[in-house]
């Protein structure tokens, strides 16, 4: 199947006057690909006659000229709604975050709503218990009165969540290792920017 659209200086200009007709246009392209068919566009000269053109040309004349239909000027594409909306609930997600007193820990690692959504994250038990203060660190055991002192065994302070990652020897090999690949993955990917 075929179909084609047909444009004259009239129709364009009458599109590019009501966007919301333009989008039902596209939208209607669509749908029809949907069901197999064919869709090109030309550009004809006005008048030519041809069955297609001159019923474009009279709906666009009935459409300016009617003063019954709606105006539609306002429209606007589902998507940039869509887009709309997102921006404000992220924002909305945002402030309802910058105030609550919950979730101290996790704003500490995450405190932006929309850099976190970009980032793509595999979401384990043991990720989530350190993003969220859960971790069973000797310093959250001594918290929960589960053990007596929460110092490390290494000696070098309070065995907190900051102290595993940053600072316990024990991690060391582990922390250079993973230090290593993120620059490597950092450096990379500014090597490809430029
Ligand atoms: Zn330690």
């Amino acid at each position: 199947m075929s179909n084609n659209i047909h444009r004259q200086p009239n129709n364009i200009g009458q599109a590019a006057k009501h966007p919301y007709i333009a989008e039902e246009i596209r939208g209607k392209i669509t749908e029809m690909k949907e069901s197999d068919w064919k869709t090109t566009h030309y550009w004809v000269k006005a008048h030519t006659g041809k069955g297609g053109n001159e019923l474009a040309d009279t709906l666009a004349k009935w459409a300016a000229t009617n003063k019954n239909i709606q105006e539609s000027y306002n429209k606007i594409p589902k998507s940039v709604v869509m887009k709309d909306l997102e921006e404000e609930n992220v924002k909305k997600w945002q402030r309802k975050l910058t105030q609550t007193t919950k979730g101290r820990t996790t704003k500490e690692y995450f405190p932006d709503v929309s850099e976190r959504l970009k980032m793509k994250l595999q979401l384990t038990q043991n990720f989530t218990a350190i993003v969220s203060g859960h971790e069973k660190t000797r310093d959250y055991l001594h918290r929960f009165k589960i053990i007596e002192e929460p110092t490390c065994p290494c000696g070098k302070g309070d065995q907190k969540t900051d102290h595993t990652i940053y600072a316990w020897e024990r991690l060391t090999k582990k922390r250079d290792r993973l230090k290593k690949r993120l620059y490597e993955k950092i450096n990379g990917q500014l090597t490809k920017r430029t």
